[in-house]
């Protein structure tokens, strides 16, 4: 008996240790029974787990579908603990709205608590060809963080459109043409109203047209995703928002991109200069904005100059 009581306080001190060191995430609540995990608007760290995007859940009678798993296993692990402070129900689905790392690097965590992880086919190839560089880009900032992150593949695949009904609840998954990732999709919950809209809207920080976005292939799938009409937006990064917040701080800034730069290649303007007379100060306010706001600017122009 002497031994175990003794045994007692170094354990304790190892619970604190691990717990001290755990990510904890708590939850926003959308609508009834749907959740999103607002993520921080700046890049991905050691201390945010790579959780610079947003997440979240819908609870149902019949289980829980997550909407993205996460930048890897140990995020997906605080995502579960948040989710079972809310509901005892079983994770039956995963939906990766798209191939980057923070929407599917905790499919292997989800995978071991018996999840079907669904996603749009494009996603999924995109997954394929980059997730040794996400997995190595991630390593060097999360360091022993991304213990047990393996890339482990969405095992359900759909092309357009797909339903799940869980519960009494209506599920959309819906792929329009991609955008800021080539697999991006969206989940339209119709009785709520709510859509998640995965990296197809940034609210207030600016988004990113990288290497492998496509800014016309995106506002076209901004176009589709307007007519479901949604009260609420769970956006790829940011708060929370409405159509209007996401038109102006996403369909508005690749407009603006998309019109000066197609202007000005038509017009036989190189593209250092394309960039210099851009005026993008409108959207200025948005966090990140004097990171990428260059980058963004070349990529476009190199997008039309290949169109
Ligand atoms: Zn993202």
């Amino acid at each position: 008996m002497k031994t175990l009581f003794k045994a007692v306080p170094v354990l304790a001190a190892l619970l604190y240790l691990s717990t001290a060191h755990a990510l904890t995430l708590t939850p926003v609540k959308v609508a009834p029974d749907v959740y999103a995990f607002i993520g921080e608007t700046g890049g991905r760290t050691y201390a945010n787990y790579g959780m610079n995007a947003n997440t979240g859940f819908i609870v149902t009678d019949e289980g829980v579908v997550v909407v993205d798993s996460g930048a890897g296993y140990l995020a997906a692990r605080a995502m579960h603990l948040a989710i079972k402070r809310v509901t005892g129900k079983p994770v039956k689905y995963v939906v990766n709205t798209g191939g980057q790392d923070h929407r599917w690097l905790g499919n292997g965590y989800f995978r071991e608590q018996g999840a079907e992880i669904i996603a749009a086919r494009p996603a999924r190839a995109d997954m394929e060809r980059r997730s040794g560089a996400q997995i190595e880009a991630l390593r060097a900032d999360l360091k022993d963080r991304l213990e047990g992150t393996r890339p482990v593949y969405p095992n359900r695949l759909f092309d357009q459109r797909e339903t799940l009904r869980l519960g009494g609840t209506e599920i959309q998954l819906l792929f329009f043409s991609g955008g800021h990732t080539p697999g991006d999709s969206v989940v339209w919950l119709p009785q709520k109203k709510v859509l998640f809209s995965g990296d197809l809207v940034y609210a207030d920080r600016l988004l990113g047209v990288l290497p492998f976005s496509n800014s016309r292939n995106w506002l076209a799938s901004f176009e589709a995703m307007e007519k479901l009409k949604p009260g609420k937006i769970v956006p790829g990064h940011g708060l929370v928002c409405d159509l209007d917040q996401a038109r102006r701080e996403t369909r508005d800034y690749l407009r603006l991109l998309r019109s000066h730069m197609k202007k000005s290649f038509d017009g036989g303007v190189d593209l250092q200069t394309a960039i210099n007379r851009l005026d993008q100060k409108n959207f200025a306010r948005l966090r990140n904005y004097e990171t990428l706001k260059g980058a963004n600017a070349s990529q476009v122009y190199l997008e039309i100059e290949a169109e």
